[in-house]
């Protein structure tokens, strides 16, 4: 049977509440001081951790820390610094180019705008949404494969693509929630609901969690 608005709104309640309590810590994890160290981080970190990503700029940021020093890099001269987080050619030709955008068009300053960022080399809407919600305090979700995961299976989003897990996160999620609630199924998603051993008896969620409900059924 299908569940009704009310109780599905009751039900995320019950989820976003026991999160909350679960991950009284959630916040970023990756290490930064300003819009801009935060766009460079986040650029970083595809397909590699925070903890590498961490490391790196922490050697990386106190030598080029501005999109001044970044736009007056040549790739090879970046390149020894940020090898350690993969993909570095492209991650490093488009830091570049990002920083020279951000000069030559916004006066060295990362805009507080999706639209903007978005069209910057590099960035798509998930790190767009990080730093607009991480460093200037403007609500967003941005979904990762941590956030699309997890909220896909505890039925807080239905869908099969992250442009439109991110809609109806919106949808379902109070807009006050949206930057914590991402930082919540991200520490949920690396603590309990990993891809491949998602730690279902010991979830504090899991009485409200789609899938565990769906899985319970099936062994009855
Ligand atoms: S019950 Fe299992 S599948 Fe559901 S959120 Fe918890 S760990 Fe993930």
């Amino acid at each position: 049977m299908r569940e009704s608005k009310a109780k599905k709104a009751e039900r995320i309640g019950n989820i976003l509440r026991i999160l909350k309590e679960t991950y009284p810590d959630a916040k970023p994890e990756l290490d930064f001081n300003n819009p801009f160290e935060l766009l460079v981080a986040t650029m970083l970190s595809a397909q590699c951790t925070d903890k590498q990503v961490n490391k790196t700029t922490a050697v990386l940021f106190p030598v080029y820390g501005t999109p001044e020093a970044f736009a007056a890099l040549t790739e090879d001269e970046l390149a020894p610094y940020i090898k350690g987080c993969g993909l570095y050619k492209t991650k490093g030709k488009n830091i570049i180019a990002a920083s020279r955008i951000l000069l030559e068009q916004y006066g060295g300053e990362v805009p507080n705008d999706r639209d903007a960022l978005t069209k910057l080399p590099g960035v798509g809407r998930k790190t767009a949404n990080v730093v607009v919600s991480n460093a200037f305090g403007t609500p967003a979700i941005a979904v990762d494969t941590h956030v699309f995961r997890v909220s896909n299976r505890l039925g807080l989003a239905e869908a099969k693509d992250v442009t439109k897990t991110e809609q109806q996160l919106m949808e379902n999620i109070p807009e006050a929630d949206w930057s914590i609630a991402h930082h919540w199924l991200i520490f949920h998603g690396r603590r309990c609901c990993s891809a491949r051993n998602p730690k279902c008896e010991s979830c504090t969620v899991r009485e409200y969690c789609s899938e565990y409900l769906k899985n319970q059924k099936k062994q009855k």
